[in-house]
């Protein structure tokens, strides 16, 4: 990819240098889910609500990886079996992952696209409009992007992050693993199937061990009285006056349930209109 811009820039047109701004903007947003990718096993694809470079990366270091801006090299000593201590051992360098700048690389990937990648607004009658922005100075910013992902593929490994792991099984079998380092207690995590859509609260119990609780909602059976929770995740999915059903675990009743708009019928004297 770095060879293809390079080649588009050497070309020096005003629509060559304008491909390479794209290539390089390319370039940067696989760069960034190519790290994202290493790290999937720690957060289900329903979590992403955005796919921007500065998105993704953020995601991943609030819920992965805190350490993804920093270059890390992983080594090996010798086996424990000789006694040495790891002060006085000689390691072994197995790689290294190039730590990355988020800030650097969602500002030059903004920057690449108001420069080149869109037609200049005409700002009176007589302005002219050009087809390209301007070549100078968008080849000065698509240099600034080679030499960043020049840099970040010195790497010669990924790593998935470092930090305690903690595992839970869902209702529909898949197991999800989180680093207990990034977890916080009270919030709601999806399950990582992609076609399940249960979501676990998290508390961190006095011992320091995480528990996962299944977000429902209690459902109260038409026919026998018993409760039966149904996963929020899967409530929350439904249209607006869609019906559907809950099968109740004790009598095995299928429930109908539907969204509804619901009028409070004590409102508070002073509430106000709900702006959305
Ligand atoms: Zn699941
Ligand atoms: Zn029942």
């Amino acid at each position: 990819m770095i060879e293809r811009i390079k080649s588009l820039l050497a070309d020096d047109t005003d629509a060559s240098v304008t491909y390479a701004a794209l290539e390089a903007r390319l370039a940067l947003e696989k760069v960034c889910y190519d790290r994202l990718r290493q790290r999937h096993d720690y957060i289900p694809h329903a979590e992403l609500r955005g796919w921007s470079p500065s998105y993704v990366m953020n995601k991943i270091m609030a819920d992965v990886d805190e350490n993804l801006g920093k270059t890390m090299t992983l080594m090996i000593g010798s086996p424990v079996s000789l006694g040495i201590k790891p002060e006085d051992d000689d390691y072994t360098e197995i790689g290294t992952e190039v730590g990355f700048r988020p800030r650097v690389i969602a500002s030059m990937w903004n920057a690449l696209s108001n420069l080149a990648l869109h037609v200049k607004l005409p700002e009176h009658k007589d302005d002219h409009i050009s087809s390209y922005g301007d070549k100078a100075g968008i080849r000065a910013k698509v240099d600034l992007v080679v030499e960043e992902l020049e840099r970040i593929s010195k790497g010669t490994m990924t790593f998935s992050g470092f930090g305690e792991e903690v595992s839970f099984e869902c209702h529909c079998g898949q197991k999800n693993k989180r680093r207990a380092g990034l977890l916080k207690s009270g919030q709601t995590i999806s399950c990582f199937n992609p076609k399940c859509s249960r979501g676990y609260k998290v508390t961190l119990e006095d011992d320091a061990s995480f528990t996962f609780e299944l977000d429902s909602v209690e459902i109260l059976c038409a026919a026998c009285g018993a409760i039966t929770l149904a996963p929020r995740g899967a409530l929350l999915k439904m249209d607006y006056e869609q019906p559907s059903t809950v099968v109740c675990v004790k009598c095995a009743h299928p429930n109908r349930v539907q969204w509804i708009l619901a009028r409070a019928d004590l409102p508070s004297p002073d509430a106000q209109p709900q702006a959305d």
